[in-house]
């Protein structure tokens, strides 16, 4: 090969590499001074997620997690240490909401990620006077990272839609609809809760098919749902929908989502409106903000449609092809009872599965929510609907798991379960993973189930 073409494709790849927001960050070789982040199997150099934290003697802040330590981001912003053309960034990343941060757009925050890597890696000057800054995180409380404003839960695992229809209607699992438009209802910001805030098993109506009326009491069937969440940085103005082209650009970062489900009232509640007390008594989220500048490297071309399958229509279609859209994220769930607890037996790995199994992409579902001109705002939360693959290994909920409640499964330690039982943790993690690329994690997405309230 001449030599004189060697440069020219470097000069490719490199271009093709900045399209994909591949820059120093993402290098595999990059290793942090803090100890801790070495090889870190969720938060190495390369990750840098954003959160809000509160120290063991202080008030909830704006952090960066690095390693098992977290950088604060106030003590950073009130050094002189990053440079004043971070001031503004840094100021909006340092508070106790990440609201402003998320509002500011993808330049300002891909610009002090970038800073914050060059002050975090091996060879930093200012290592001595950062080392200060840093909190043990398992000294420290996490809050959500933002005030949420509005929080939209879809349905855009397909598998999950059909496991479930099928439970309902064997001969017609999938609505005619399904494949045409984003199905979604409107959630309850309020009671979004931080990983490891308790949930109360709601009281609520519930009716066996057997009894002639509901009765009140403690949920029977009490469930979880396994999603990704996407954190909307700037938004729209009413009235402004998002076209599909620009709708990356609104989509500041993902975290992990347990949409806890009552299914004995939601069955009985549904028709004909949607889910309401059934879904919106605890949403449970990994509270770090997983950047979509940190998910660069695990961007994949969305799964190609089944033959037969109608193309979305124009509004939902990029205008390139080819673009990668989806996320390759591995995520999983894990059980463990109160008796596990008790007798030192691990959590319980229910299943896991993976992002690519999503219908429709997270821009596709940025881009429906506005198309009527309804406004996202920075800190408002989308839910991907639960995800779930072919195999019963992947299948992102108990209902699916159990057939509806018919056929239990074994935990370790001798116990069986159908639904959830009081005293038990679902744990949820996820993994990003690709050949030449440090593998980045969520931290956990936990809750512990309580008893009804009398
Ligand atoms: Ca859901």
């Amino acid at each position: 090969m001449p030599s004189s073409i060697v440069p020219e494709k470097r000069t490719a790849a490199a271009s093709d590499a900045r399209a994909a927001g591949l820059d120093d960050t993402h290098a595999v070789e990059l290793q942090s001074w803090v100890a801790s982040a070495r090889d870190h199997a969720e938060f190495p150099i390369q990750n840098l997620p954003f959160g809000v934290f509160s120290p063991a003697d202080g008030s909830p802040r704006g952090g960066v997690a690095i390693g098992d330590e977290i950088l604060d981001l106030s003590a950073l912003a009130q050094s002189a240490l990053a440079g004043p053309e971070f001031a503004e960034v840094l100021d909006a990343a340092s508070k106790s909401s990440l609201n402003h941060l998320l509002a500011l757009g993808a330049v300002p925050r891909r610009r002090l990620r970038a800073r914050l890597s060059a002050l975090l890696r091996d060879g930093s000057p200012h290592r001595d006077a950062l080392a200060s800054m840093l909190h043990r995180a398992s000294d420290c409380r996490m809050s959500l990272p933002a005030q949420i404003g509005g929080y939209t839960d879809f349905y855009a695992g397909i598998q999950h839609a059909i496991n479930i229809g099928s439970l309902l209607r064997p001969d017609n699992p999938l609505l005619p609809n399904y494949k045409y438009v984003p199905i979604g209802y409107h959630g309850r910001a309020s009671s979004v809760l931080p990983s490891g805030a308790p949930v109360t098993r709601p009281n609520g109506q519930r009716k066996r098919p057997e009894e002639e009326a509901p009765s009140f009491g403690p949920c029977r069937n009490l469930d979880y749902e396994l999603e990704i969440g996407a954190w909307i940085g700037p938004g729209n103005a009413l009235g402004t929908p998002i076209a599909i082209d620009n709708a990356e650009d609104h989509v500041a970062g993902l975290c992990l989502l347990n949409d806890w489900s009552a299914r004995d009232i939601q069955a009985w509640e549904y028709q004909p409106l949607g889910p309401f007390l059934s879904k919106d008594f605890a949403t449970t989220i990994s509270p770090w903000i997983v950047t979509a500048e940190a998910l660069a490297p695990f961007r994949r071309t969305q799964m190609a449609r089944p033959e037969g399958d109608p193309a979305p229509l124009s509004y939902l279609q990029p205008r390139t092809t080819g673009r990668q859209d989806a996320f390759d994220i591995t995520i999983e769930v894990s059980l463990q009872s109160e008796a596990m607890r008790r007798q030192g037996i691990a959590p319980h790995r229910v299943s896991s599965g993976s992002t690519r199994d999503l219908y429709w992409t997270v821009a596709q579902l940025v881009t429906h929510h506005s198309s009527n001109g309804c406004n996202l705002q920075p800190g408002d939360l989308l839910g991907s609907g639960t995800i779930s693959g072919r195999d019963p290994g992947s299948f992102g909920s108990l209902m699916e798991i159990s057939r509806g409640g018919r056929q239990p499964f074994d935990l370790p330690g001798g116990e069986t379960r159908t639904y959830l039982v009081d005293g038990d943790d679902i744990v949820m993690r996820a993994r990003a993973s690709r050949e030449g690329y440090a593998t980045i994690g969520f931290g956990e997405c936990r809750g512990r189930v309580l008893p009804a309230r009398a």
